[in-house]
């Protein structure tokens, strides 16, 4: 059977969906697919909101008969997949497929050290251990995503399959363990589903991690270069060295001197980084780092000699197999040298940047300091600022097919930036076609030419033009914008004149937030970053998007200065080869939350009057989705004739 008879509308895909209506830019999608996998060539689609591209690249994937790894970016798109639109198509084809879903391997409780732990203690230690001690003792799985609660992360790490504290086959429960059950199941499956941060830490470990495949389905591949480069990211911080020191301790009785040397150079660290102000910057811009990492290296070195000379005699449990303790030498040794590795990377790169010997385009490597999330201390990392030769080596020149699709992938109507970043060469390529008629479903309102958000003033001139789109579309909004600093100096000038249900990104957690959206009457959220994509609220619910500015990566992020120095050190302008693509793509994203299905309408209001005064303004405009441009908001007419105000 053709590709387009399963899609079409006696096909099986027709009589297993009820409520299924074929899609021309899905069968197009498929069949480039199929044609792409038959004949070992990658395939770039870009497959907006509405065409079906889950089942559009399933079908030919489970027709293949080859081993196909499915790589997403988010939880929600695995389970959807795994639990849904492969049984279906599987049920609709009528064939059987071995399907897995892989994680990382500290998803995964170890059953040594549980069994381990509960043996050297008949009570756990605190209240929260002892959920996880009745779950572990339950599990079939051990995987933690089956627990109702979340474990504090120590609680969790002492619990966890990690590979630095695994003795692999001289563990006593290898026949049993978790991880390396769902590893072997993986081995034999048609489809492994992965993660896309364990799909790049896979190329980046040389294929170690997952069994081999022909074909990589890469969906939500806009994220690609983000987990290419964490991948490839080596970080000191102090929760790392923490944890490093931690794992020492469970296997040998380390000298409590290595462990006060080791906190006072990280005390030291975190007093030095914090020096400079800002959420990342280049080590370049902090001397002292530079003066500070060779102290830091030689007491690493000091801790390798004492594992080098007490492996044999500091085991807190001593074995009578000497290949499992030299494995356990092996590990503490693999987690020390790779710090060291780390202290190394950053002083090079750093030295690289600071002497100015090497030329920006030949430069590999840039070392930056970041404030982490959760405890807001700062850590150091260092990264390929490029990830474009990595991919063409490690991926496209190994992998029969590649497939990357994604809602974003072009910037207008060419991949040219996407294959520049990756590193793909020969693809073939797709827009896939658009179901929805955005002419007729949406408007775009852009604020007038001289509104541009580096003015001091912008939120007090923005403020009102938000609050006349609210009370047009009755709330039902997302107002995002680039920066939370932002967000709360509009939210405060308008926060009294608002009458509509209203929260701010933070007032609840993300997914309560959410649910409070879908569920409250006219509700208005602010949000930043994370409302940007991967946010599905389809209906009426959702009628309005509001965006602050054209979302350009901040110039001052040390992995994107590099980017641009690079490009330039070219020839190239970093503002036209870098800038638009990135903003193009994160603005259809934003795009992207308003038009769900074929019944949602609603306004986009785009509030950086740059967009009508700069030439680059043009650019990126274009290549939106083609909804109906309004000039003034009395322009939205009769969009909403038909739902009531209090919808
Ligand atoms: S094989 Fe490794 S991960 Fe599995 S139970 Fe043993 S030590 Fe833990």
């Amino acid at each position: 059977m053709q590709i387009d008879e399963t899609f079409g509308p006696q096909g099986p895909i027709a009589k297993t969906l009820a409520g299924f209506e074929a899609r021309p830019g899905q069968v197009q999608m498929a069949q480039l697919i199929e044609r792409g996998i038959l004949e070992n060539v990658h395939t770039l689609v870009e497959a907006g909101t509405g065409v079906g591209k889950s089942l559009a690249y399933l079908v030919p994937a489970l027709r293949s008969g080859k081993k196909v790894v499915i790589s997403t970016g988010t939880i929600a798109l695995q389970e959807q997949l795994v639990r849904k639109d492969i049984p279906l198509v599987v049920n609709a084809l009528g064939i059987s497929a071995r399907v897995e879903l892989l994680k990382g391997r500290n998803h995964y409780l170890c059953r040594q050290k549980y069994e381990k732990m509960s043996a050297e203690r008949l009570v756990a230690p605190s209240a929260a251990m002892e959920k996880l001690w009745l779950w572990a003792d339950r599990t079939e799985t051990g995987d933690r995503a089956e627990l109702t609660f979340t474990p504090r992360g120590d609680d969790w790490e002492s619990l966890d399959a990690d590979a630095d504290d695994c003795v692999g086959e001289f563990c006593s429960r290898f026949a049993d363990c978790h991880f390396f059950k769902r590893r072997d199941a993986a081995r034999f499956a048609d489809i492994v589903v992965v993660n896309h941060a364990l799909f790049f830490l896979d190329l980046a470990a040389g294929g170690t991690l997952l069994p081999s495949y022909d074909v990589a389905i890469l969906d939500e591949a806009h994220q690609c270069e983000k987990y290419a480069t964490a991948a490839l990211t080596a970080s000191l911080s102090a929760g790392g060295v923490g944890r490093m020191m931690r794992k020492l301790h469970r296997t040998y009785t380390v000298p409590a001197s290595h462990d006060a040397e080791i906190d006072e150079a990280m005390r030291r660290l975190q007093m030095v980084l914090a020096r400079v102000p800002g959420e990342r910057y280049p080590v370049a811009a902090n001397d002292e780092i530079l003066e500070l990492l060779p102290s830091i290296r030689e007491s690493f070195y000091r801790l390798e000699n004492w594992v080098h000379g007490n492996w044999m005699t500091a085991l807190r449990r001593p074995s009578d197999n000497e290949a499992e303790s030299e494995r356990r030498r092996d590990l503490a040794l693999r987690a020390v040298t790779a710090h060291i590795a780390t202290v190394d990377r950053i002083e090079s790169a750093a030295e690289q940047a600071t002497s100015g010997a090497v030329p920006a385009d030949e430069r590999d490597t840039i070392a930056w300091v970041e404030r982490g999330d959760r405890d807001a201390r700062y850590e150091l990392n260092a990264a390929p600022f490029e990830v474009a030769e990595f991919l063409r080596t490690h991926l496209f020149a190994r992998t029969p097919s590649v497939v990357l699709t994604s809602a974003t992938l072009a910037e207008g109507r060419s991949f040219a930036f996407l294959r520049e970043m990756l590193g793909i060469e020969a693809a073939q390529e797709l827009i896939a076609p658009s179901p929805f008629d955005y002419a007729v479903q949406a408007r775009l309102y852009i604020a007038p030419g001289n509104l541009n958000p580096k003015d001091r003033d912008f939120a007090k001139r923005a403020a009102p033009i938000i609050e006349e789109c609210l009370d047009r579309t009755s709330g039902r909004a997302f107002v995002l914008f680039t920066s939370y600093a932002r967000l709360r100096e509009v939210h405060a000038i308008l926060a009294e004149r608002l009458t509509f249900p209203t929260k701010l990104q933070g007032d609840l957690p993300r997914t309560a937030l959410l649910d409070w959206f879908r569920s409250t009457k006219n509700a208005v959220l602010f949000g930043t970053g994370t409302f940007w994509e991967g946010i599905d609220v389809v209906g009426d619910q959702l009628s309005c998007v509001i965006i602050d500015r054209l979302p350009f990566p901040s110039p001052a992020d040390p992995l994107v200065a590099a980017r641009i120095a690079a490009l330039e050190a070219r020839g190239r302008s970093g503002f036209e080869a870098y800038m638009i693509p990135s903003a193009i793509v994160r603005l259809k994203q934003g795009f992207g939350r308003l038009i769900r299905s074929k019944s949602d309408r609603g306004l986009i209001a785009l509030l950086d009057g740059r967009a009508l005064s700069m030439r680059y303004g043009a650019t990126i405009v274009d290549a939106l989705p083609p909804a109906t441009r309004i000039a003034e908001l009395d322009g939205l007419g009769a969009l909403w004739d038909d739902v009531p105000s209090n919808v």
